[in-house]
């Protein structure tokens, strides 16, 4: 295993669409497992494979605590079939935007087909904070951040700041095409 770079807000990477996962392979559970650590690392409850730059529709979610066993979720092809109309509230952040928190409004609970790490069919009625968490990762795998949930002021302050950051960022990161958001 081991640990992954972060794509980081504004790299318009994390705007593209992942494309659907044909085989489930060898080499796919090994990306898995790297976004395991990455998200292990890092560390965060949820990972999405774009996140890592590929643009695979597979995601990586663990909601144990730090005195709890770990129990890692990985959804490939995940699909929302199922929104709840009673929505919940929570405080989100998101490793690609680091160190920003924002309160998002969500279905409160999903149902959501998928493939586990061993390519068969599963179905999941989350709630709480799996429901949100299988929302923001989803959201991930079409382009769309939780900062796309809260008003354009906040979204628009939030991203002049990573812009900004990205800029004054020592190094060969200072490419014209680095800084499209
Ligand atoms: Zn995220």
């Amino acid at each position: 295993m081991s640990i992954k770079p972060l794509i980081i807000l504004p790299d318009p990477v994390l705007r593209q669409v992942s494309k659907p996962i044909e085989r489930v392979d060898g080499a796919l559970r090994k990306l898995a497992d790297d976004m395991l650590e990455t998200m292990y690392d890092a560390p965060g409850i949820g990972l999405a494979a774009i996140q890592v730059g590929e643009p695979l529709r597979m995601l990586v979610i663990d909601l144990a605590k730090e005195d709890e066993t770990p129990a890692p979720h990985v959804f490939i092809n995940p699909e929302v079939l199922d929104s709840a109309d009673q929505r919940s509230v929570y405080e989100e952040g998101c490793l690609s935007i680091p160190d920003y928190y924002a309160e998002v409004e969500r279905p409160a609970a999903v149902r959501v087909k998928y493939l586990d790490r061993d390519g068969k069919l599963q179905e999941i009625e989350a709630e709480g904070l799996m429901a949100t968490c299988l929302q923001h990762e989803i959201d991930h795998l079409n382009g769309v951040l939780f900062i796309d949930h809260i008003s354009k002021l906040k979204r628009d302050m939030v991203v002049k700041k990573f812009k900004k950051l990205a800029r004054d960022k020592p190094s060969g990161s200072k490419a014209p095409g680095k800084l499209v958001g």
